[in-house]
Parts: C-alpha cells; sequence; structure tokens
C-alpha cells in the first residue's frame, strides 16, 4: 500500500507544472535523442518521431494499410504530390548521381535489356560479388592483375546469341577485364 502511495505522489508531480522538468533533457522513445519537452508528458522529441514510431508498430502498421486500401486515390494523389515535390527532386537527383545511385540505376539498365530480350538472370548480387572476391583481381582471361573494380561482367553466351528466355545461371557468366571484354565482343569464346 505504501509503494502505491508513493507512485500516485510520482505521478502529480510528474502531472505538474513543474519548471524543473522543463529543464531536463530526455531521450526520445524513437530516435533516442536528448531534447527539452515542452509539455510534461511528451515522449517524443517531434511530431515526426511520434509518427514514426506509430507507423512502425503492429497497431500501426495494420491500421495504415487497411486505410490506404479504402482511400486509393488520396493515396494516389499524396504519392504524386510527393513525387514532384522540390524535396523528392533534390533527393533522386543526390541519389542517382552518387556512387551507389550510379551502380543501381547500371545494374537496372542491364535487367531491363535482358528483359526485352526474354532472358532471365536467375543468380544474386551476393554470389556475383563472391565470383568476383573469388579472382583476387586477376583476369581469368588473360591472367593479369587489374584488381576487383575493373573486372567487368561478361556473359560466356552472348547475350545477342543466347536462346530465347534462356535461363543465365552464376556459372553463365564471369568477370573479365575490359580489354578481354572487347575482345571478345559478341563473338563466341575462341578457345
Ligand atoms: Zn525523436
Ligand atoms: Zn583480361
Amino acid at each position: 500500500m505504501e509503494k502505491k502511495a508513493q507512485s500516485n505522489q510520482k505521478k502529480t508531480i510528474m502531472a505538474n507544472e513543474n519548471p524543473n522538468l522543463n529543464n531536463l533533457k530526455i531521450t526520445c522513445k524513437y530516435c533516442k535523442k536528448k531534447f527539452v519537452r515542452h509539455t510534461t508528458n511528451q515522449i517524443y522529441c517531434s511530431i515526426k518521431c511520434r509518427g514514426n514510431r506509430y507507423a512502425n508498430s503492429p497497431k500501426g502498421k495494420t491500421r495504415i494499410s487497411r486505410w490506404r486500401k479504402q482511400h486509393p486515390n488520396k493515396v494516389k494523389e499524396a504519392l504524386k504530390k510527393y513525387t514532384h515535390s522540390k524535396k523528392f527532386r533534390k533527393q533522386q537527383h543526390r541519389y542517382k548521381t552518387s556512387k551507389k545511385g550510379l551502380k543501381t540505376a547500371n545494374r537496372n539498365w542491364h535487367t531491363r535489356r535482358l528483359r526485352k530480350l526474354d532472358l532471365i538472370e536467375d543468380y544474386s548480387n551476393k554470389e556475383w560479388l563472391e565470383k568476383l572476391a573469388a579472382t583476387k583481381g586477376f583476369c581469368p582471361g588473360c591472367g593479369n592483375y587489374v584488381g576487383i573494380a575493373k573486372l567487368t561482367l561478361d556473359h560466356i553466351i552472348p547475350i545477342s546469341k543466347a536462346p530465347k528466355s534462356f535461363v543465365y545461371t552464376i556459372d553463365d557468366v564471369q568477370p573479365l577485364c575490359k580489354s578481354c571484354n572487347c575482345s571478345k565482343r559478341d563473338g563466341i569464346n575462341e578457345q
């Protein structure tokens, strides 16, 4: 009983407007940053953090997805507004010109080209990177050391010569240096 009374007392102090509380910095429950609160029961540093916390909770996730299904037009409008905003375009530009963005753009272009020709690539990026690492930077074609970064992806059966709906597995591609890849061009390996 005594303990309960104590906790009650604590609560009333918290709820009261205590000027000392406003000077205390507490950590945000979402981003874990320290902040000064404006009201005594504030636990998130910003509306953004409160919203994110809700959107990431299981309850919030199901409610938001239900709302989105019920209001498809509103979702479309909001998305359009967002993709036409200056902020989004700036972000896109920054990503597209970054190293990572250029890499993904290159890979996307590659897969689109394959899809156009009805060809399928059945290996993950991880598998390819493992294959690259296994060469230790030496080109398997000429045996020269060029470094892993300069090895390019080569299809053993060229894309232009592959039969329709051919499936490229990790064994159907190889890392080659630029000069080997260029000299090979679209002719089938002469070995
Ligand atoms: Zn926060
Ligand atoms: Zn080579």
